[in-house]
């Protein structure tokens, strides 16, 4: 998760930075890609995390980082706590972005309740978590963005996921109810990604396994973080003033089409 403070004067640094997207080089999963961008924008950015490992590394590559506060998404203590930290590191927050995800790739047969309790505490009862503590203190500001990270695999059916797809599923329609519910004080939109190639992804990949996934998607590549993050970007801005209640796709045209996005490409 990271939590920003988005100044007025970044829309413009938002629009010099188009050519910075693509030379991004990744490295980084979508979080880390997401506090990079924010960064460059002129952004205070926090980011929270579990692992002791991914704050290290985040917090020596992005040494101007406001805050790498450790919080469990799936522990209401924590997230209360962490929410604190960072209005008190930053001032305030503008924007939050929901980003923490698990995925543990089984047949349904074989899901155990354990297993689903995990999935669904981190990917929803996180989101729902992080959302209302930050929402409470937009509330009271008058003002705050909340982006969630979704998942084409919330809003059409993927095997072997099940318990993830859900868990996105209920993203998308906690997204759209929060936006209805806060609005007109704070945006609440949901970003879709499909398949994107986080150096975690990579390394479960074979090269063969990557190719062959990559000519299932019409664009024959997997999204970048970089990309993913530029969204998070527009949709925080003033840019995206009226933006609320939606769920941005950005997936190659992997589900546009039906059976037509699952061309092969020679
Ligand atoms: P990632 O590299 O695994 O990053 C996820 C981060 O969330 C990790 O640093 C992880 O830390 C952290 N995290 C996990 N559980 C947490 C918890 N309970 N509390 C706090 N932090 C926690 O994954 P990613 O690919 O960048 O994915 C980011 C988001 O995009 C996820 O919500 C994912 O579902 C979504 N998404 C990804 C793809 C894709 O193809 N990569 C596609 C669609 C949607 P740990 O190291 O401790 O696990």
């Amino acid at each position: 998760m990271v939590c920003t403070s988005y100044p007025k004067e970044s829309i413009d640094a938002r629009l010099e930075g188009q050519e910075r997207i693509g030379r991004g080089g990744g490295g980084s999963g979508i979080g880390q890609a997401t506090a990079t961008r924010f960064l460059e924008e002129g952004c205070t950015v926090c980011v929270l995390d579990r692992s002791a490992e991914a704050r290290e590394r985040v917090a020596t590559e992005l040494p101007a980082l406001s805050g790498v506060i450790d919080a469990d998404v799936s522990n209401f203590e924590q997230v209360q706590a962490a929410v604190g930290e960072a209005i008190e590191r930053m001032g305030s927050i503008d924007v939050v972005i929901n980003n923490a995800g698990i995925s543990i790739r089984h047949d349904f047969l074989d899901i155990t309740p354990e297993e689903w309790d995990e999935v669904l505490g981190v990917n929803l009862k996180g989101v729902f978590q992080v959302a209302q503590a930050a929402a409470r203190h937009m509330v009271a500001r008058g003002s705050g963005v909340i982006l969630n990270t979704a998942s084409t695999g919330g809003s059409t059916g993927y095997p072997h996921y099940a318990d993830y797809n859900a868990s996105k599923g209920g993203v998308i329609a906690l997204t759209q109810s929060l936006a209805l519910e806060l609005a007109p004080v704070v945006r609440v939109n949901a970003v879709s990604p499909g398949f994107v190639l986080t150096p975690m992804q990579r390394a479960e990949y074979s090269d063969a396994m990557l190719d062959a996934v990559n000519r299932k998607i019409p664009f024959g590549r997997h999204a970048r973080p970089e990309e993913i993050a530029a969204l998070f970007a527009f949709l925080a801005s003033e840019d995206a003033g009226f933006a609320t209640g939606h769920v941005y796709v950005m997936d190659g045209a992997e589900t546009t089409g039906g059976l037509c996005s699952q061309w092969t490409h020679e």
